[in-house]
């Protein structure tokens, strides 16, 4: 079986001059086309589209709307210095999709098509693509449950889209030390849950607990396990590492974290720049009082967005607790230099992590 993905818009070259000289925030501008394809358990996927980036129409009883049936990722296009365009690990994301999917029973969007639709809209609107220092196309596929039924069982008919956006910094600070908040009551995601799928909910779930690291003047939050409130989850959107005496240290996982393709990146290739990486429980307890005693004085989040950002304080009820002297630490350093120079083209990539995005000749996929 093929599809065909049309093309029904073209990108305004005007537009995308107007947007690359702007300095890019993230997720709050995006490119004038998207990606649509429709599903049903009839027909199977069908209509894949490129259209113009609007509002969707959809019934006020889609299931997506009252039962979260909703999955979504996040990926990201660089420029290069050649001017071209690649992204990096995109199957990733593909395969991911799937098993969110699978946990939330939606269906399973074949990845070769997945992967087209999504290098055909980069190409399509390459133009947007910033070439601002840190700053790249920022990738968000979405699948919906759109039948209009309120009954509480898998949904019959779904959309798969993609917008896309040009980027800047995560945080507002760039490379520069966040404080994050030890969330000690609220949790994100039990064992056993659907924490580690990329769905709407998880966020909807830690939502109370990010005000609340906001009004404690922090920039984020650092979950802890469900069951003890003792180890170590994850941040709201980011995986997080531990740098203790020469070893990168990150949660084992185990089924509650989104098992973060930059976090499997850095995992990859730490031992290539002589780092021992060990994926297993880390009690908060633990790691405060070695990071007090000064045996651990680095920690980051790593994620799509976020990239590699040095965590500068950990934040305790009422007690500030500052890792090394606040500052972005060098194995953060080195982990960012090197993740973000293989992103941009401007380090080797010894394990063909990008791809570069075609003047895509066909259109037509094999699914
Ligand atoms: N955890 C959560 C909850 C996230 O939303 C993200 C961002 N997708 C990550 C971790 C990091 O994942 P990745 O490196 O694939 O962006």
């Amino acid at each position: 079986m093929t599809i065909d993905i049309q093309m029904r818009a073209f990108s305004s070259p005007q537009r995308a001059a107007e947007s690359r000289a702007r300095f890019p925030r993230f997720g709050q501008d995006f490119t004038d086309l998207m990606v649509h394809i429709h599903h049903s358990d009839d027909r199977g996927w069908y209509r894949a589209e490129i259209l113009p980036y609007g509002p969707l129409l959809l019934s006020p009883a889609a299931k997506a709307l009252h039962y979260g049936l909703e999955i979504f990722e996040g990926h990201k296009a660089y420029r290069w210095p050649d001017g071209r365009v690649a992204m990096f690990r995109p199957d990733c994301n593909a395969r991911r999709m799937n098993r969110s999917a699978h946990k939330m029973g939606l269906p399973q969007l074949p990845e070769p098509l997945h992967l087209a639709a999504t290098e055909r809209l980069v190409d399509a609107v390459r133009d947007w693509v910033p070439d601002m220092p840190g700053s790249s196309l920022y990738l968000r596929p979405t699948l919906l449950a759109t039948e209009a039924a309120l009954g509480i069982t898998p949904a019959t008919e779904h959309l798969f889209f993609v917008i896309a956006g040009p980027a800047g910094p995560y945080f507002a600070g760039g490379f520069a030390s966040i404080a994050v908040n030890v969330e000690r009551g609220l949790i994100r995601a039990a064992a056993g849950g659907v924490g580690d799928a990329k769905t709407g909910g998880n966020y909807a779930a830690g939502m109370a607990a990010k005000a609340r690291a906001k009004a404690a003047g922090c920039d984020d939050v650092l979950f802890l396990d469900a069951l003890q409130h003792t180890y170590l989850e994850e941040l709201s959107g980011m995986n997080v590492f531990v740098v203790d005496d020469g070893r990168l240290l990150t949660p084992p996982l185990s089924g509650t974290i989104l098992p973060g393709i930059t976090r499997q990146s850095l995992i990859e290739l730490a031992p290539d720049l002589g780092l021992d990486v060990e994926e297993r429980p880390l009690a908060i307890d633990d790691l405060l009082a070695r990071i007090r005693r000064g045996q651990v004085t680095e920690m980051m989040a790593v994620g799509t967005a976020a990239v590699v950002t040095p965590i500068g304080a950990l934040h305790d009820g009422g007690e500030r607790v500052v890792l090394g002297d606040g500052e972005p630490g060098p194995v953060t350093r080195r982990l960012y230099d090197t993740i973000t120079g293989i992103q941009f083209g401007r380090l080797p990539d010894p394990y063909g992590w990008m791809r570069v995005v075609g003047p895509c000749g066909s259109v037509r996929e094999a699914i």
